[in-house]
């Protein structure tokens, strides 16, 4: 059976390694977007350059009927999905909570939380036993800062990833006898585009000594994890996390 990987924020940093790196182990691969449809095109070029079908289509996964709009296109030009790596997530400018605004906390929560259970919706539907599916598995892009809650920074981000690890156990019960396994990622410090957003674009040089391995993650290093939960190597993991952070 032809593996099919729908990868959310697929289109740069780590969503982007791991779209090539599912090429290069035969995953026909979606790139899900949201804003940025040059650089998903170029991913796109680079998964079928390994020999693999690709396609890019732009959803929110915050948005239910972007998502729902998202797996149909998946269904009509790569067939059924075998593979969800749930990546796409935001954070906004570094602020202590006591000057966050609702709208704010609201952004963060829909992507990092709503879009996550939007899209695992979406692939069970299609994968589980239950509804006719022959299974498959799903990796939740957590984050470090789930356990260490980012103060002073960004804890709606890390209280997101909490919600996300908590998802990941659960949602990892609820379909174990269904062919489905549920895994987590948890990466450190990663040199991606994400820290510009936080207002601090060369934050992992400032904040790498603090980690033991005294160096910044590279975003392979995490896609090599998530490829591996993904594939039958991890065949009795379900409910797991790896953590990708340099021994913090
Ligand atoms: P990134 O470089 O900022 O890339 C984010 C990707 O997500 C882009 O493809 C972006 O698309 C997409 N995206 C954002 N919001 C979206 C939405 N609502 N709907 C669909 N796509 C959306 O981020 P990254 O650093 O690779 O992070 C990927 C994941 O790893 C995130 O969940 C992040 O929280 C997690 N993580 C990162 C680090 C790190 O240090 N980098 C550490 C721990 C965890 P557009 O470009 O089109 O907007």
């Amino acid at each position: 059976m032809q593996n099919v990987i729908v990868i959310t924020g697929g289109s740069r940093g780590i969503g982007a390694a791991t779209a090539i790196l599912a090429a290069q182990q035969g995953y026909d691969v979606c790139v899900n977007y949201r804003h940025n449809r040059q650089s998903a095109d170029e991913i796109v070029d680079r998964v079928k350059g390994a020999g693999c079908k690709a396609i890019a289509v732009q959803a929110d996964v915050a948005s239910e009927p972007d998502v729902v709009r998202l797996f149909e296109a998946v269904d009509a030009n790569l067939g059924t999905i075998t593979a969800l790596v749930n990546n796409a997530g935001v954070l906004e400018p570094q602020m202590r909570v006591d000057d966050m605004d609702a709208a704010r906390l609201n952004r963060v929560l829909a992507t990092n939380i709503t879009g996550c259970f939007l899209c695992a919706r979406e692939a069970i539907r299609r994968m589980s036993t239950r509804h006719g599916g022959t299974g498959g598995a799903i990796v939740n892009v957590s984050s470090a800062a789930a356990r260490l809650g980012s103060p002073g920074e960004y804890v709606d981000y890390a209280a997101s990833k909490g919600a996300i690890d908590t998802m990941t156990i659960g949602l990892s019960r609820e379909v174990a006898a269904e062919g489905i396994r549920v895994n987590a990622v948890r990466p450190g410090y990663i040199y991606t585009d994400i820290h510009a957003s936080g207002g601090e674009p060369n934050r992992v040089d400032r904040i790498k000594d603090t980690v033991p391995m005294k160096r910044g993650g590279q975003a392979v290093e995490v896609a090599n994890a998530i490829l591996w939960l993904l594939s039958d190597q991890a065949s009795y993991s379900t409910g797991t996390f790896i953590d990708l952070a340099g021994g913090k």
